[in-house]
């Protein structure tokens, strides 16, 4: 049988209607959850009856973040519609790909985004083009004003689908994972119980939420909890520092990939920061070096390493605080309500230590991309998702991711798994950021090559760090140039964008 899903906006209306659902920084508007309930609920109305939207249609939104976000996911639950937040880094082609298969009724745009929003949305056919502007007068909120009466609950499952958050497309197309609301809730509950979010628990929400770390991460895990989300438009380390600092916002929590907490450990204010509320912060989305989980451990803050994708809706693994040091470099065991295993290329359980292909299964592992059969069969074996990700799990069950597979080279028939590089060039203290890549060499098919962002005012040189790598790897793994940049490429979510690096 099917298990009902709830509405999570709707109960805390009921429950505790004068709690603080959520603020958004950057137009300054603050909703109880009585008042966001309202605004979903007419949200919910003029989607139906303005737009035409029915149960199963999506409704795109091109923004960037604000409180309108998860207004306009909460309304599609209500209607039983699917939300799918777009990427407002990508490129018009981009974006027409990703609008063309999804094929939404809807597209709400940011004041920011309208240009773009009228080129896609006329190549698209999408019926309805709707401007919003973070509670500015906008053909939005006119179509939330002119609502009456009550949406009504949809009912649902957990089987339906809520989301669609497509992939990043490093290797090809961008493939639309399907978020149940199955997902959503063991991800929440995931949440909750390994990370303390509370009805008091108040997050900092940084992460773009058209990534699955921003709409979960804890901001959905807080809705369902009935805690304070806090929304920021777009990271800034100078800000998220202060707005850590800020007694009256009492921020607990917060999660945020490797970039996020580097670049702020780097700043001048990083030693003066009050760090002394927080509660869970978690790093994810990417591997994240030694050494600066050990500056943040020397601050206080044990940040909880979370593994996960957008296929398994966030957390897969995670670290629990009082490990966190002693395994650092894991990422944890296995969450409840998920299964994981190691294993070889024809799919065999590797023993304890060996490394091999992640496979994960659960209820928060999605059902399935969009319009996508191909990939589907290829991803999954008896309901285990394959996810491309190298791994090894040791006695007690902790987990180290070793590297993407994909990111992996083979030098001299030795296979290099970049992130391991990395750690030991994050040992460097002038290095600011480091990414490596496989670039092809005509004795030993592949060899590595550094990125490297030097610290200000450091005198880093190419051979003083070939040096610290030979000390500290095997022949093979030692890069065998370093080309220094000023800033490395990254995507929106703050990662590293390998595939951009020159490999000539
Ligand atoms: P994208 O492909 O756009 O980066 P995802 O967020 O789905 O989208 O990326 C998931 C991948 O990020 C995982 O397959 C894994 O390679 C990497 N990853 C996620 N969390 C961690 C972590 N804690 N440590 C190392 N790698 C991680």
């Amino acid at each position: 049988m099917s298990v009902p899903a709830y509405d999570w906006i709707a109960h805390h209306a009921g429950y505790q209607p004068d709690a603080l659902a959520i603020i958004d920084l950057h137009s300054t508007r603050r909703f109880s959850y009585a008042q966001m309930n309202a605004r979903v609920d007419r949200c919910a109305l003029f989607l139906s009856a303005g737009c035409g939207v029915g149960r199963g249609d999506r409704v795109a939104m091109l923004a960037h973040n604000s409180s309108d976000h998860y207004e306009v996911e909460f309304a599609c639950r209500r209607i039983g519609a699917i939300f799918l937040p777009l990427n407002w880094r990508l490129a018009i082609p981009e974006l027409e790909f990703i609008v063309g298969d999804a094929d939404p009724r809807v597209l709400i745009a940011g004041a920011e985004f309208m240009d773009q929003a009228r080129v896609i949305a006329r190549t698209c056919e999408t019926s309805h083009l709707v401007e919003c502007d973070d509670g500015a007068d906008s053909a939005y909120e006119q179509g939330l004003a002119r609502t009456n009466g009550r949406a009504g609950i949809a009912e649902l499952t957990h089987d339906d689908t809520w989301a669609l958050v497509y992939t990043s497309g490093t290797t090809g197309r961008p493939k639309g994972a399907r978020v149940t609301h199955g997902q959503a809730f063991f991800n929440a509950v995931n949440s909750a119980m390994k990370c303390e979010l509370t009805t008091h628990s108040v997050n900092l929400a940084f992460l773009p939420i058209f990534h699955i770390g921003g709409l979960q991460l804890f901001a959905n895990g807080i809705f369902h909890t009935g805690g304070t989300n806090i929304v920021m438009r777009t990271f800034d380390p100078v800000d998220f520092l202060n707005l850590l600092s800020d007694p009256e916002l009492a921020i607990s929590h917060g999660f945020g990939v490797p970039t996020n907490f580097l670049f702020a450990s780097q700043l001048p204010e990083f030693a003066r920061a009050d760090l002394s509320r927080l509660v869970t912060i978690g790093v994810g989305g990417a591997a994240s070096p030694r050494a600066l989980l050990e500056t943040y451990a020397e601050r206080g803050v044990m940040l909880q390493n979370g593994w996960g994708m957008t296929e398994t809706c966030t957390l897969g693994t995670l670290l629990t605080k009082d490990r966190a040091l002693d395994k650092i470099g894991s990422t944890g065991k296995a969450v409840m309500h998920t299964s994981i295993r190691i294993v070889d290329g024809n799919g065999a359980d590797l023993p304890t230590g060996q490394t091999g292909e992640l496979w994960i299964k659960g209820p928060t592992i999605t059902p399935g991309y969009w319009n996508r059969p191909d990939a589907n069969e290829q991803s999954f074996t008896d309901g285990w998702f394959h996810t491309g990700d190298a791994a090894c799990m040791d006695d007690e069950g902790f987990v180290s991711i070793v590297d993407r597979y994909k990111d992996m080279f083979i030098s001299g028939g030795e296979n290099v798994y970049p992130a391991e590089v990395e750690n030991v060039l994050y040992q460097l203290d002038g290095i600011a950021e480091t990414a490596v890549i496989g670039v092809p060499d005509d004795r030993w098919g592949e060899v590595g090559r550094a990125y490297v962002v030097a610290k200000a005012g450091s005198n880093l040189t190419e051979d003083a760090i070939t040096s610290h790598c030979q000390d500290n790897l095997a022949r093979f793994k030692v890069p065998k140039s370093v080309r220094f940049m000023d800033e490395l490429p990254h995507n929106a979510t703050g990662k590293v964008t390998k595939h951009l690096l020159p490999r000539d």
